[in-house]
């Protein structure tokens, strides 16, 4: 296991893109970190800069208190899955696990065990004499992550590594690594785009925006619950947050199509008069009777999408050029007619205001819960 420590971490590409900006960050022994952001938003550079295959432009990066910045990729104790997983065709799956430590010249009783006790943590121990073309996707991948997991290393750094598998063998991974990870104990720092990933996945949870700026740090919990920012609301969740933009007019939000008395989510109405705002809510915290806590909100049905444990309800609020599309998720047992009005309810503590210029969140006393 090994802590990690970020001071003001940068990095700017020889051609003079800057892809990351101010990294600051603990990560404790054994924790499991996903750094999540769209394409582009340097998560993939970070996690080289962690491997020491980019060098950190400015700032100190620090591995269990030594100053790492100049350190070898070999001095660093880490281990790395990407999206490919690359095996040697030619080789079987035990040869394919094997194979770094055949060419550190370790014996091969040694060898052996590793490998048995390596195939016994990934479910491979009966595919070990065969060849990769015989194995699906997800056993691939976990021979990939065997690879790794064979050399002890103390920091695990994977990038994507699910990405090349489908939604099934995604979902049986996820939960596979996990796994993996509470018995091994390794500080894990895991790459992707995929917010339900980092989700499932993460102790906790790095949100990055393009230009390579950290959005917010935290558990799923309070990233779910207590969004920093626009972003960060809109990109934890799915279907995503519902926005409806207006401003504060006589301590209400006013936008063209709804009024709501803002007192009870707001700690100071007054401060906010005049501001131009964004209020928020999430499709699965809408509730259908009325509530004394609760806003009222109408709305007009445009689709229905029954999922099975949930219906997805596409629908507006407002009319004419002020309309706003919303999401919402309801009990499939009480599906809204399609083309049909629509009243449902927000609770107060499910309820968010985002200033509309600087993009945070307005502060509140509310527990959401
Ligand atoms: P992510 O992993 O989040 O998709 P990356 O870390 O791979 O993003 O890339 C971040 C940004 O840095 C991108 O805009 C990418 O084009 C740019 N970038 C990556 N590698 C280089 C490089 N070697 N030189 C210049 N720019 C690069």
């Amino acid at each position: 296991m090994a802590h990690l420590l970020f001071k003001d971490v940068n990095k700017v590409y020889p051609n003079g893109y800057h892809a990351v900006h101010d990294f600051n960050m603990e990560i404790k022994d054994g924790e499991f970190i996903c750094l999540v952001g769209d394409s582009g938003c340097g998560k993939s550079t970070t996690l080289r800069m962690i491997a020491g295959l980019e060098d950190i432009t400015a700032g100190e990066f620090y591995i269990d208190g030594k100053l790492a910045n100049q350190m070898s990729s070999r001095d660093r104790g880490i281990a790395m899955v990407f999206q490919s997983y690359a095996l040697y065709p030619h080789l079987t799956v035990y040869e394919n696990l094997a194979f770094g430590l055949t060419l550190e010249g370790i014996d091969d009783d040694i060898i052996e065990e590793k490998v048995q006790a390596t195939a016994k943590i990934l479910g491979l121990t009966d595919y070990l004499e065969r060849f990769p073309r015989a194995l699906s996707g997800g056993q691939c991948q976990r021979v990939a992550v065997g690879r790794a997991l064979i050399r002890k290393v103390s920091i695990f750094l994977m990038d994507e590594p699910l990405s090349n598998l489908d939604a099934k063998q995604r979902v049986t991974m996820r939960s596979e690594i996990k796994q993996i990870h509470r018995s091994v104990g390794a500080t894990t720092i895991y790459v992707t785009h995929d917010q339900t990933e980092a989700m499932t996945m993460s102790d906790r949870i790095v949100v990055m925006k393009s230009g390579g700026y950290v959005q917010q740090i935290g558990t799923p919990y309070e990233l779910y619950f207590y969004p920093k920012n626009l972003f960060v609301a809109g990109f934890i969740g799915e279907p995503p947050m519902n926005f409806i933009r207006g401003s504060v007019e006589g301590g209400k939000f006013v936008s063209s199509s709804i009024s709501l008395d803002i007192k009870p989510v707001v700690k100071d109405v007054k401060a906010l008069e005049g501001k131009k705002v964004v209020f928020a809510f999430r499709p699965e915290a809408i509730e259908l009777g009325a509530k004394t806590s609760s806003y009222a909100v109408d709305s007009y049905v445009e689709l229905t999408e029954l999922l099975g444990d949930t219906t997805n309800v596409y629908a507006t609020v407002g009319e004419g050029e002020s309309k706003t599309n919303v999401i919402l998720k309801v009990n499939p047992h009480h599906t809204p007619t399609m083309g049909a009005n629509f009243k449902f309810y927000i609770p107060h503590n499910a309820s968010y205001l985002f200033d509309a210029e600087t993009e945070e969140v307005i502060e509140s006393d509310i527990k959401r819960h």
